[in-house]
């Protein structure tokens, strides 16, 4: 069996083309702020990728660039102007912040209808309570995205989530489990681990380990999604070992190509909900 490939790069475009259509009609534009402290050059370049499409739906959408050495009250600062301004629908703020600043403190001053990341204790309180009001983080909503178009109703599979972050591996256990899978949440003391991950109807890989998974840590017919981004040797490559792995998923995300572009999508869709709900209290 050779898996079926899940594109998430056209399916990213279909979700912006859908988004910018709606936006087109919106008299006033949703606004996305998003705030850098420091010059770490990845993280320009994926704050300039999030502004670029934003822009090319129609959004409006500044970085907030601060100098490193930029104090936590000065950030928190501009946060609380920001949540103030009506005409700013979502807010967020790039990490890893620098070291002198507590993220913690910073993510929970975001108020929580602008919190687009939705790494706020309140949206990850409702997301954990299946509350429909949750802001859901951008990467695990795109998985389940691409998981629900791909297999239907995910009702009663068994998803194993190897990786337990608080921006992919947790709330997507909770998104899982809102939709009736059975969701095993692995991680780095995870004992028997191949064991484990070959129970899995959905395998997700969200541990930063290049190409950790292997073709016998597969379900014959399982779906994979592969959410690390590494590089060996300059080249890009996830936490799963897509060429070995192919040969027995029934369905796989590529790395590039696949989880990547769904999280940007979903963040300007987490910016229109928030837009939508700010404005006229409406669903999208
Ligand atoms: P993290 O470092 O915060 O967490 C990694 C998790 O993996 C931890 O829970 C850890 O326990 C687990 N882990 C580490 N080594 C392991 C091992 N050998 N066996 C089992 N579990 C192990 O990472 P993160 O922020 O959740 O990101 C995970 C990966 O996903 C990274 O490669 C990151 O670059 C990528 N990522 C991609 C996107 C995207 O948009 N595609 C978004 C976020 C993160």
């Amino acid at each position: 069996m050779t898996a079926q490939i899940i594109d998430g790069k056209a399916t990213a475009e279909k979700i912006r083309n859908e988004l910018a259509e709606r936006i087109a009609g919106w008299e006033v534009k949703p606004y996305l702020a998003v705030i850098l402290v420091g010059n770490d050059p990845a993280s320009l370049i994926y704050d300039r990728n999030k502004q670029k499409a934003a822009q090319a739906m129609g959004m409006a959408c500044d970085i907030y660039h601060l100098p490193e050495e930029t104090k936590e009250d000065e950030l928190v600062e501009l946060i609380e102007r920001l949540n103030g301004e009506p005409r700013v629908n979502g807010i967020l703020v790039q990490m890893p912040l620098p070291r002198h600043i507590n993220s913690s403190r910073i993510i929970e001053t975001i108020a929580h209808e602008k919190d687009v990341d939705g790494f706020g204790p309140y949206n990850a309180g409702l997301l954990h309570e299946n509350d429909p009001r949750a802001m859901a983080a951008a990467t695990p909503k795109g998985i389940l995205y691409l998981l629900e178009q791909t297999l239907g109703d995910v009702t009663g599979k068994h998803a194993v989530i190897i990786g337990r972050s608080n921006i992919v591996g947790r709330p997507l256990s909770s998104l899982l489990l809102n939709k009736n899978c059975t969701v095993t949440v692995a991680h780095s003391k995870t004992v028997n681990l191949p064991a484990l991950a070959r129970q899995a109807d959905i395998l997700v890989a969200a541990c930063g380990q290049p190409k950790m998974v292997k073709k016998d840590w597969v379900k014959e017919g399982a779906t994979v999604i592969d959410v690390g981004i590494n590089r060996i040797d300059g080249k890009l490559c996830g936490d799963v070992d897509f060429d070995e792995v192919k040969e027995k998923a029934a369905y796989i995300t590529p790395v590039p190509g696949g989880v990547g572009p769904m999280t940007i999508a979903m963040l300007l869709d987490n910016t229109c909900q928030a837009y939508l709900n700010q404005n006229y209290n409406l669903k999208k």
